[in-house]
């Protein structure tokens, strides 16, 4: 049997795998493998589909705003919209959230101050008793996950791609040439290069291969969906966030989908929702709003994955040019995935930007694995 070679291999199948290997796909043969026998089981399918243009530092907050019009082009070419209109309320209850929309104003300038009665009549469930102002981001959406992520493997498979379904990437050998893949169930793969976007588990996919880890921490964040007693006129209401992020709630149909904003280290898994979390979200929720949440229909917990200064980690291994990283897209993997893919196949191919990730204004350095040298762990 003639071994399978490709030009790159992309390890993990959630939105970094499959957008950066359906951009690779234009110019060279991409294989992308994933572990489970369903994509879209981990922190993908987990999400809260928020995009959220005045959340997360500068690089973040850049690349969310550079993918909006390549969002709007994917919806013009899928004819559906991926980002449906949903604004982002930052909420002042106390001096710890006070300071935090201080913050947020100064780094936002789209960012609108609001009263407390302004605030109270774009979600009229804030008590105007406890929420003393805010600000509010007219920019924020709701995204479309499962078709965004679809759309990215469809492009990898029609420009040539393949996508290898429940196959766990075990060691990655380098060779004269570039790389052995050895994965067990459809044999050895040979490669010139290798990505990985393995998520939570890049640290064990970059061991695995010879190279040193990036001290990735997956932290688990809870989300849980709870009726309540104004469902017939919610539903355009805007996201509610705390500044300080201690809580979060958006409508989803009938009921509020509501995160305690948890943030707990955890070792790669296959994460389960956090009761104590959820009732000291229900009960924050009582004491700044009306909505009267006492039940739980379905939660669920995923994992959001940062190095130490929460930024993404893009590009190749200083001393080991072949292989790349794109990883530590903590809570914001979504909605900066459109330019972030432009990003990491530029920087994979050429080590460097092109005219096309130029645009976005984010330099290299701040993003490529180099930097993490010279951070604390
Ligand atoms: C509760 C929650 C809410 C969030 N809300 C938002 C939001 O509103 N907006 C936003 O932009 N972001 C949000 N995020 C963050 C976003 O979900 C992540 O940043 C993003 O999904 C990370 O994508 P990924 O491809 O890196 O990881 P994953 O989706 O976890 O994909 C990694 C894949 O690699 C596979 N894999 C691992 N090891 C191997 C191996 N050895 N061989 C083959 N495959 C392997 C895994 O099976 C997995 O499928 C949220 C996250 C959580 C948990």
């Amino acid at each position: 049997m003639r071994p399978l070679t490709c030009d790159v291999a992309v390890i993990g199948s959630g939105i970094g795998g499959a957008s950066v290997a359906a951009e690779l796909a234009r110019d060279c043969s991409v294989f992308l493998f994933e572990a489970e026998p369903t994509v879209g089981v981990h922190s993908t399918g987990r999400s809260a589909a928020s995009y959220l243009p005045s959340y997360g530092g500068e690089v973040v907050r850049k690349l969310t705003v550079a993918s909006r019009p390549l969002y709007e082009a994917l919806s013009e070419w899928l004819d559906r919209d991926l980002l449906v209109p949903r604004a982002l309320l930052w909420t002042v209850s106390d001096a710890e959230s006070e300071r935090a929309v201080a913050k947020l104003l100064g780094t936002s300038s789209h960012l609108v101050p609001l009263d407390t009665a302004q605030m109270v009549e774009l979600c009229p469930a804030l008590r105007p008793d406890r929420v003393s102002g805010g600000a509010l981001d007219e920019s924020a959406m709701d995204i479309d996950v499962a078709e965004l992520h679809a759309s990215y493997l469809s492009a990898l498979t029609s420009r040539g791609g393949q996508l290898h379904r429940a196959v766990r990437v075990r060691q990655v050998v380098a060779t004269s040439g570039g790389w052995r893949i050895e994965t067990g169930t459809i044999g050895d793969v040979f490669c010139q290069k290798v990505v990985d976007a393995a998520g939570a588990w890049v640290d064990e996919v970059a061991v695995a291969s010879g190279i040193p880890a990036i001290g990735i921490r997956p932290k688990r964040r809870t989300v849980f969906l709870s009726p309540h007693q104004l469902a017939d006129r919610a539903g355009s209401w805007p996201l509610v966030m705390d500044a300080a992020e201690r809580w979060y709630f958006k409508p989803e149909g009938p009921t509020m989908l509501v995160s305690p904003a948890d943030e707990t280290d955890s070792v790669p898994c296959d994460a389960r929702p956090d009761e104590l979390a959820i009732s000291v979200a229900l009960d924050a929720l009582d004491d700044v709003t009306s909505l009267g949440l006492r039940s739980v229909t379905h939660s669920w917990a995923g994992l959001r994955s940062f190095v130490s200064d929460r930024l993404p980690v893009v590009g190749a291994w200083p001393t080991t040019p072949s292989f790349c990283f794109l990883a530590g897209q903590g809570g914001y993997g979504i909605q900066m995935a459109p330019a972030l893919a432009i990003l990491a196949a530029d920087l994979v191919l050429n080590g460097t930007t092109t005219s096309r990730s130029d645009a976005f204004g984010v330099a290299p350095a701040d993003v490529l694995p180099t930097r993490l040298t010279r951070l604390d762990p």
